[in-house]
């Protein structure tokens, strides 16, 4: 048996899925929009998909292709899809399983526009979600039912920093033949090994870690190959066909292809040289995160600190287990009311008012004022959110600037 590479190793040298016509060691960003083919009866193969040919940029792309590829060589999966934002993958993966009249079982402790979806957007459709609070299994046993498709959860939800045992949450949606779906854009492939833990499908914004800098707006949608597609109603026309390959199929020859969500080049591009560095800056980013954590956690103005990585933290353990101690670099801290934390922020000099995660820049933002203001007081509670709570998402800038920056702003509250 050969050794799995390492995550930045399997990254760098996953191979061109062609060589290239002029030996580009890196791969090429190809812009244009359609593809020409020599013969009628070739266009005619590609089309029928008996010969795999790029056609047209919208329903895929030599270097959208390359970044799947690389994407499905660090994470092992089966199949991945690549898209035009996080919320794309998010919505077309449940999309590609659920029917009108079937439920989805979820936590309000989700990204905001995530819980939008769910709640307002796919019930438009008439399909039902479930909100439960997904550290409850008994909460979680009795919402699901015979309609249920999808568990559907994020592996840290953003921003209440909570964290579940995802293996147990998948052995109960696996026991009722039931589908699970993480998403896990705060723990990227390199900290995260999802299918060890029961994941079926991971759907990630990629806008974050893995564009490296903020660079560009996407998302993906990887499959590990786990699941029995079978037994998905809304697969059945897929699985005679395209068998265990029947999720990413119907998403990338239908939904997918309808929705027109696609991922440009360009994106591609920028996601291909921030997964090559993806490791780095973790490691750089958690280092931090943990140095401000202990910071933050002795300083009198503070009332209370959020971190997964922290000893202190309740989710310490679980982030051991399931991501090798590295769990993402999104932390947040509550002041004593919502005008010192304005003050705060205020004082800022490094450190950016922004929303937007893993950039290398170090963020801070206010959930409560911002990212959630759609919602009324007593929904952000249920939430999670509250308004003496700031959000900091942990760039890889040198640690002691960070603490000077911070020092200097909680002075002045
Ligand atoms: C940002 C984010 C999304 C949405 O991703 P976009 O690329 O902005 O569409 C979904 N889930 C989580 C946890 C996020 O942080």
């Amino acid at each position: 048996m050969t050794q799995r590479k390492g995550y930045t190793t399997a990254s760098i040298h996953t191979k061109l899925p062609k060589n290239d016509a002029y030996n580009a060691l890196h791969m090429p960003v190809y812009d244009g929009v359609a593809y020409e083919f020599e013969s009628s009866q070739d266009i005619e193969d590609a089309f029928m998909g008996k010969k795999m040919a790029h056609a047209y940029s919208r329903t895929s792309n030599p270097t959208v292709e390359y970044f799947e590829k690389k994407l499905q060589s660090v994470s092992g999966a089966q199949g991945v899809v690549a898209l035009s934002s996080g919320m794309a993958a998010i919505s077309n993966a449940l999309m590609a399983l659920v029917e009108s009249g079937a439920n989805i079982v979820s936590s309000n402790h989700l990204f905001g526009h995530s819980y939008a979806l769910l709640k307002t957007t796919l019930d438009h459709w008439g399909i039902e979600v479930r909100f439960v609070d997904m550290g409850n299994v008994d909460e979680v046993k009795a919402a699901i039912d015979d309609k249920t498709r999808v568990l559907f959860f994020e592996t840290i939800t953003n921003p209440q920093l909570e964290l579940v045992d995802i293996k147990k949450l998948a052995d109960i949606a696996h026991q009722k033949q039931i589908a699970v779906v993480v998403d896990s854009t705060l723990t990227p492939p390199y900290v995260f090994n999802s299918v060890e833990f029961g994941v079926d499908v991971e759907v990630m914004s990629t806008t974050k870690f893995i564009s490296g800098g903020a660079a560009a707006v996407g998302g993906a949608i990887v499959d590990n190959g786990t699941f029995d597609w079978s037994k998905v109603p809304a697969l059945s026309n897929w699985t005679e066909k395209f068998k265990e390959n029947a999720f990413t199929a119907r998403v990338r020859k239908e939904i997918f292809r309808h929705l027109g969500a696609c991922m440009t080049a360009h994106t591609a591009h920028f996601l291909n040289l921030g997964l090559d560095i993806l490791a780095l800056r973790v490691d750089r980013c958690v280092e931090n995160c943990v140095a401000l954590g202990e910071y933050f956690v002795a300083h009198e103005n503070i009332t209370s600190v959020s971190y997964p990585g922290l000893k202190s933290d309740p989710g310490y353990a679980l982030s051991v287990k399931q991501f090798s101690g590295k769990p993402g670099g999104v932390m947040t801290i509550d002041l004593a009311s919502k005008e010192s934390c304005y003050k705060f922020m205020d004082a800022l000099n490094i450190v950016r008012r922004a929303t937007n995660l893993n950039d290398n820049k170090t963020l801070i933002i206010h959930p409560w004022s911002t990212i959630y203001s759609e919602f009324c007081d007593e929904e952000k509670i249920e939430m999670g959110i509250r308004d003496t709570m700031l959000r900091v998402s942990v760039g890889i800038e040198e640690v002691a600037d960070l603490i000077a920056d911070f020092e200097s702003a909680l002075a002045g509250i």
